[in-house]
């Protein structure tokens, strides 16, 4: 709770970003607060369930929180890209957007059969590109042990997209 309320300080609301009508939430500050990062780090790497072999970020911040917590966990980092970020062999997973759609992309050379991956990102909002990633990391036989945000847009209802799921989320908004 201690760190929820340390977080929920330094994010920035910012109103009509990226679009009318939504409401951004910028975890910048955060990042740019070194005790607060190191908490964050370190939360993150204490709360999950078990071993964990490599720690799937999402494009992009969550490449900033997946490598220092892989980091702390001795384990490995795999970037989760838009797609055509990345040189093939790539495998891909499109999701639906509010309006059209979008695709994740890893490399499965870098997931080792039964590999088991922690998945971080900044924000769980329509859970749309968590749920994506877990199907295509699972779908490159990989093992999904949890996934862990900085903040979770409850209203947005992300969690009932990953049914079963170990989900950490440091700080719930309603
Ligand atoms: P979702 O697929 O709707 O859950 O959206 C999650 C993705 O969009 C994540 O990769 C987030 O980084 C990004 N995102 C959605 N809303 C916000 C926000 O308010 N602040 C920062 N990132 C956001």
């Amino acid at each position: 709770a201690e760190l929820a309320r340390r977080i929920d300080a330094l994010l920035r609301t910012v109103p009509d970003y990226p679009e009318p009508g939504v409401l951004f939430r910028d975890i910048m500050p955060l990042l740019a607060d070194p005790d607060a990062f190191a908490e964050v780090v370190a939360t993150f790497a204490t709360d999950v369930p078990g071993p964990v072999d490599l720690v799937a970020g999402m494009e992009a911040r969550g490449f900033l929180l997946a490598a220092p917590v892989a980091i702390a966990l001795g384990a490995g980092v795999v970037p989760v890209r838009k797609a055509g970020k990345l040189p093939g062999p790539v495998a891909t997973q499109s999701y639906a957007l509010e309006y059209g759609s979008a695709a994740v992309e890893i490399q499965p050379s870098t997931i080792p059969d039964g590999a088991r991956v922690l998945v971080i990102d900044d924000v769980l909002a329509t859970g749309g590109t968590a749920a994506a990633t877990v199907e295509l990391l699972e779908t490159c036989g990989a093992t999904v042990v949890g996934l862990a945000f900085l903040v979770e847009l409850e209203a947005l209802g992300g969690r009932a997209m990953l049914p079963g799921r170990f989900v950490d989320s440091l700080l719930t908004l309603p």
